[in-house]
């Protein structure tokens, strides 16, 4: 049993946790502005708020709201100083931030846009504006997502593809590279697939790609562990917060259940069965200098899987 383990901000392997309800953070110091801004969303989508700055950077980065109303004219840490942390931060930038404010000024709203801000709206703001200029923001964020998601995800199996892994392997590595939370990479590839290509031809072959990628996914967490196509037959799999003894128990589960897949046609007797090879590379255990070294070390790890004589785990 893996305890204690935290969800990175990172891509996930999950299709749907970025499909949630859409939320809106209004930022303002007035009550009055609060209420009337939830009043007027609160059947669109989730309405969250902060009356201070500090209160609003944390909660973007803990809820990560699809879209952020900032009142420019707050005491203390107001609207642009807001919005200039919110832009620094990799985890924060990409979020739209609509300024709001007490006065219509052609510098405030030029300031505003220099900054980064979607729109800017004059207050007071009618209720059917305001939610007919936050629907146009949250469709376009919405639309903005799917089309990032899409970019991330292989046509053919439904998981990762190699880019988004590179991307999510280099965050998770950076996060713990001189820490001594262990990060483990399987590498995957399945045993003799030419053989099935050659005889129940690429069709068949598609088919086993898809139930080996299904298969590797359903073995770890969703929401914590990255699976991804790395090219041809060969998978990766990337364990957050996993040392390498855990690490070879998920690879021995995911080894028996795609040892227990078969492809083809049963009633035709053209059923081949299918066996994964698994290298392992875990950070805790060596040190390991860039995410390549360890891509490089779970690759000889497989090498030797297949050289022991395939559907064998190597670490
Ligand atoms: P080994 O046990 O040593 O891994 O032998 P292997 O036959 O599996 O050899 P290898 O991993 O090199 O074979 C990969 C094959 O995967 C070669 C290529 O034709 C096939 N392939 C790559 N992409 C696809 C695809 O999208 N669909 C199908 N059907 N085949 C693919
Ligand atoms: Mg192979």
């Amino acid at each position: 049993m893996i305890k204690n383990r935290q969800k990175y901000p990172f891509v996930s392997s999950s299709l749907f946790t970025s499909m949630r309800r859409q939320c809106v953070l209004i930022v303002d110091d007035a009550d009055i502005n609060i209420n009337n801004g939830s009043l007027a969303l609160e059947g669109m989508c989730e309405v969250i708020s902060a009356k201070s700055g500090t209160l609003a950077i944390r909660l973007a980065k803990e809820r990560r709201p699809d879209l952020v109303l900032l009142n420019i004219n707050m005491p203390g840490t107001n609207g642009f100083d807001i919005i200039r942390t919110l832009k620094s931060d990799q985890y924060t930038r990409h979020i739209p931030v609509i300024f709001m404010s007490k006065v219509e000024s052609e510098a405030e709203e030029a300031e505003s846009f220099a900054l980064g801000a979607t729109d800017y709206i004059a207050f007071p703001q009618n209720a059917t504006i305001l939610q007919a200029r936050v629907s146009i923001h949250l469709h376009a964020d919405m639309q903005r997502k799917v089309l990032e998601r899409l970019s991330q995800v292989d046509g053919l199996t439904g998981v990762l593809n190699r880019r988004a892994f590179d991307d999510s392997l280099h965050q998770h590595f950076n996060a713990v590279f001189g820490s001594d939370k262990p990060l483990t990479l399987l590498l995957m590839d399945i045993d003799h697939f030419k053989h099935i290509n050659d005889t129940l031809g690429h069709l068949r072959g598609d088919d086993a790609l898809r139930l080996v990628a299904t298969t590797i996914a359903q073995q770890v967490n969703p929401e914590l562990d990255i699976v991804a196509r790395y090219g041809g037959d060969e998978f990766a799999c990337l364990l957050p917060d996993t040392d390498q003894a855990d690490a070879w128990k998920i690879a021995e589960k995911i080894r028996l259940a795609v040892n227990r897949l078969e492809v083809g046609d049963r009633q035709a007797g053209t059923t081949r069965l299918l066996t994964v090879s698994i290298g392992i590379a875990s950070t805790f255990d060596q040190l390991y200098s860039s995410c390549q070294d360890l891509i490089a070390y779970a690759d000889q790890r497989l090498y030797d899987a297949k050289k022991q004589g395939r559907n064998k785990v190597a670490s």
